[in-house]
């Protein structure tokens, strides 16, 4: 029997507060056939983030420029910094079979689904809005107006809910970690990805 795969792209989105990104932290330790794609932003580094870990931090010089060499997948405008994901993070790794994980907000995921590039896309929701305000401002790394500026496009963005092929609700995180890989296992074996030629014999 002879197996080949094609890298699959997972968009991962949701309201900020949601916990996607402990999610995702979860799911990549755990699966090492994941590999993260690193976004670009003009968001200034928080204490213990990494310059090319967590994010490429640059200046909007820089991102603009970026924009003008046709270098981002997708880009948006988030909580008033700029984010978007490089084609050089993207690309390549699909090519070689790797499935890449996108961390990313909903106005670029459902760019992402328009454009009809091939993807799985998760939406995670929170158990409730009063869920999400306590999680938004127990994390205190944002200011009050901040929390309200990201509750106020939470509504939004959880109205847009229905575009994304799967919705997780993050109530318990082993839960919502072991769907997404339920979730991931499946789309593997789809035959969007996978293709296995029969022996003869
Ligand atoms: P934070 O500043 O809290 O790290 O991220 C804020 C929001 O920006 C999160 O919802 C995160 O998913 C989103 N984000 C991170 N990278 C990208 C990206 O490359 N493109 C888009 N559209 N959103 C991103």
């Amino acid at each position: 029997m002879s197996e080949t795969r094609k890298g699959m792209l997972l968009v991962i989105s949701g309201p900020s507060g949601t916990g996607k990104g402990t999610i995702i932290e979860q799911l990549m330790a755990a699966d090492a056939g994941l590999v993260f794609s690193v976004s670009a932003t003009t968001r200034a580094p928080r204490e213990g983030e990494i310059d090319g870990k967590h994010y490429h931090f640059m200046t909007v010089e820089r991102y603009n420029e970026l924009v003008a060499q046709d270098a981002f997948v997708e880009h948006a405008q988030v909580h008033g910094n700029f984010y978007g994901t490089l084609k050089s993070e993207v690309e390549q790794r699909l090519a070689r079979g790797e499935d890449v994980v996108l961390d990313i907000d909903v106005q670029g995921a459902l760019n992402v689904i328009r454009s009809g590039i091939q993807c799985v896309s998760i939406f995670i929701l929170p158990p409730s809005l009063k869920i999400l305000r306590e999680r938004l401002t127990g994390r205190g790394t944002e200011t009050a107006e901040a929390v309200e500026r990201r509750l106020h496009n939470a509504i939004w963005e959880l109205s847009q809910k229905d575009h994304y092929e799967y919705k997780v609700i993050n109530d318990d995180l082993d839960e919502a970690v072991r769907c997404l890989q339920c979730i991931i296992a499946a789309e593997r074996h789809s035959s969007a990805y996978y293709s296995v030629e029969v022996p003869e014999e």
